[in-house]
């Protein structure tokens, strides 16, 4: 997936469970740090070992309110990832990929962003026909 799709993604949720949405949308892209740091793509950085004691960092340093949006942000860019060809090492340090490859990357990206788009179209819609004046 690519990271704005992570992104939109992840703002979705934030806003359906009512989560501040910056940390959601920056906690969806922390995974892909891998990238530029010398170790294996989707590792340690995709594993729920991380996300638990990352999670666990923001709600003694920030708050629950604050820990759910990065658990909700980080876990949204694993449950994507899944789809990939070449998974996710769920829980690393164990060495297996869960991988759920139904369709190609580009679809998949085009699916997600798709049904991103329709819900937030949906929702200003909705905002505007019963908005309260
Ligand atoms: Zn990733």
């Amino acid at each position: 997936m690519i990271g704005f799709v992570h992104s939109l993604f992840s703002l979705v949720l934030a806003i359906v469970f009512n989560l501040n949405p910056a940390v959601a949308v920056v906690a969806s892209l922390l995974p892909d740090v891998d990238i530029i740091l010398p170790i294996q793509h989707r590792e340690i950085f995709h594993s729920v070992l991380f996300m638990v004691l990352v999670s666990l960092l923001f709600r003694f340093r920030f708050g629950k309110k604050h820990a759910s949006a990065f658990a909700v942000g980080f876990s949204s860019h694993l449950f994507l990832d899944i789809f990939s060809k070449t998974g996710v090492k769920l829980f690393w340090p164990v060495d297996y990929s869960f991988s759920l490859p139904l369709m190609s990357s580009n679809t998949a990206n085009l699916s997600v962003l798709v049904i991103c788009l329709v819900f937030l179209l949906n929702m200003q819609t909705k905002s505007f026909i019963f908005r309260e004046d």
